[in-house]
């Protein structure tokens, strides 16, 4: 079921990423055992005087052997679930076996991706493809790296750091936001590391614009919890949840890719997320 939604997403496409959701959970539960990051005191204060979100700032590293399990268990759930790349991600298992994960690793976290490229190009298969599982197989270790600052980060972060779509933890960039209903709050929200961070509610994310009268918001008929918020200044655009509207918290990372209409809506009428 998709709410209102003029495009109707298969059903099989987004019980994928739940089940992608619960099996980070599971490697994430699983890594907690051996693995417990730094955690830097004062982080509001590193992320205002640097600059920079904080896994760069520290310079953070990933075991690349800790790292080879989840890669390999993500390649098993995909066989599992996506059969149809059996050849694909057998070869991809065969190619990676004695891969030095390292400097991959470090260069995804640092947003490089012309290393992940040219190793697509020399396993003959699509970077979108490779992306994806580097993506998702470092997630659990983003997720558990972000806790600790989860709640210390959260509230009036836009005091301290000057990146609204930019996720102060990983570094990633974020397209959805939540309305908190009490106050009408926006948060962030960063499907990598699940991090929120508040940003000012009448302010373009991308383009920093906060002129009354050139930020605007519409929803779908009959469905006013979810909603493109689009700046006239440099025509992007924000999904975001309105937690009063719609009644209930909810999945973040579920409603982002439930929502791919609302992408779909704001790019036919000229706008961008800028990516
Ligand atoms: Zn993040
Ligand atoms: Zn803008």
């Amino acid at each position: 079921m998709n709410r209102g939604s003029p495009v109707e997403l298969p059903e099989e496409y987004l019980d994928f990423y739940k089940n992608l959701e619960t099996w980070q959970n599971e490697q994430q539960i699983r890594l907690q055992k051996d693995f417990a990051p730094r955690q830097l005191s004062n982080p509001r204060a590193l992320i205002a005087e640097q600059k920079k979100p904080l896994l760069i700032i520290e310079k953070w590293e990933i075991d690349p052997e800790q790292y080879r399990t989840v890669f390999s268990a993500l390649l098993e759930f995909m066989l599992e679930t996506r059969p149809e790349l059996k050849d694909t991600l057998e070869d991809v298992k065969v190619k990676t076996q004695n891969l030095d994960f390292s400097p991959y690793i470090k260069d995804f976290l640092n947003d490089h991706l012309s290393t992940l490229a040219a190793l697509a190009q020399e396993y003959k298969i699509s970077q979108e493809l490779l992306v994806f599982l580097f993506d998702h197989s470092i997630r659990p270790f983003l997720r558990l790296y972000a806790l600790p600052y989860q709640e210390e980060l959260r509230e009036e972060t836009f005091q301290h750091w000057d990146f609204p779509n930019i996720c102060p933890v990983c570094g990633s960039k974020s397209h959805f936001s939540r309305l908190r209903p009490a106050d009408n709050h926006r948060f962030m929200f960063c499907d990598r590391c699940f991090t929120e961070w508040e940003s000012r509610y009448l302010l373009c994310v991308h383009c920093g614009n906060d002129t009354p009268g050139t930020i605007y918001y519409r929803s779908v008929e009959n469905d006013d919890a979810y909603r493109i918020y689009t700046c006239e200044k440099c025509k992007g655009y924000l999904k975001t949840y309105d937690e009063k509207s719609g009644g209930s918290t909810i999945d973040l990372f579920i409603a982002n890719i439930e929502t791919i209409y609302l992408d779909m809506l704001a790019q036919e009428q000229g706008y961008t997320n800028h990516d």
